[in-house]
């Protein structure tokens, strides 16, 4: 028997493998927990926050050719006027800018650009550079890391720190506010979200412990990384985040989640 690290009830191994990074955001091959360790009814209810994360991710997935649960290719399905899919053998990305809706060449209807945040913002460089040169568009797209989103990040913290240490050590009350914030929706926790070099095609997906830390961890997700103090008082995020603001260090990362979204 073993007991589910989210309701602490004992449960028989015959449950279903919980992976720690959503399959859809590219689950690195061993970090799945024991059978047990999350109960059935646990694992849905956690898969409901996975999918948020992964729905808000689509693109940094589908640049990065992450393939999702049973290989299933990426896709961008839901991110205002953009849409991507299989085409022609390879991959299409279509973002619409025009008022009217237009269909894709993979069959998917592309919403038109409404200027709201939601939507893909295209910029084209003007004047085009002089003499025919290579003229360059710049793709914006905005985050919502609300508090949902970062339910979802403390899911995959808590979920690290029982395969680094253990479930027991997990179920110890320490963590109750870890659970409450991530099954219940109660209470408030912070953890920060840092922007990483690299191209989008050069994707990974990781996490790691802190050795040292109290129960820091740290969480890899494509071209973003997270900070996530699992304690009571996150005296070590408050450490962090005063630091850097006392450095004068402003941009390349943010507290989660952000209040104004
Ligand atoms: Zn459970």
């Amino acid at each position: 028997m073993t007991r589910c690290i989210w309701c602490l009830e004992e449960r028989n191994e015959a449950q279903p493998v919980e992976h720690i990074v959503p399959e859809a955001l590219g689950c690195p091959e061993p970090l799945v927990l024991r059978r047990g360790e999350v109960c059935g009814g646990c694992n849905t209810r956690v898969s409901r926050l996975d999918a948020r994360l992964a729905h808000e991710h689509e693109l940094f997935t589908f640049f990065g050719r992450v393939r999702g649960k049973a290989g299933k290719p990426p896709t961008i399905a839901s991110i205002g006027n953009a849409a991507g899919g299989r085409a022609d053998g390879g991959y299409g990305f279509h973002v619409n800018m025009s008022k009217q809706a237009k269909h894709s060449t993979f069959g998917r209807k592309v919403a038109p650009y409404r200027g709201q945040r939601r939507d893909v913002k295209m910029e084209f460089q003007e004047p085009l550079p002089p003499g025919g040169g290579v003229a360059s568009v710049t793709m914006r797209f905005e985050l919502y890391p609300d508090r949902s989103y970062t339910r979802a990040i403390f899911k995959i913290a808590l979920e690290a720190l029982t395969f680094y240490r253990c479930a027991d050590c997990v179920c110890l009350g320490d963590f109750d506010h870890v659970r409450d914030y991530v099954i219940r929706d109660q209470g408030d926790l912070r953890a920060i979200m840092l922007s990483r070099d690299g191209s989008p095609s050069d994707y990974q997906s990781g996490v790691a412990y802190a050795e040292g830390a109290a129960a820091m961890i740290l969480i890899q997700l494509g071209p973003l990384a997270y900070y996530v103090d699992l304690t009571r008082d996150q005296a070590d995020h408050k450490k962090v985040v005063a630091t850097a603001l006392a450095r004068g260090q402003t941009t390349g990362w943010t507290e989660l989640p952000k209040l104004d979204t």
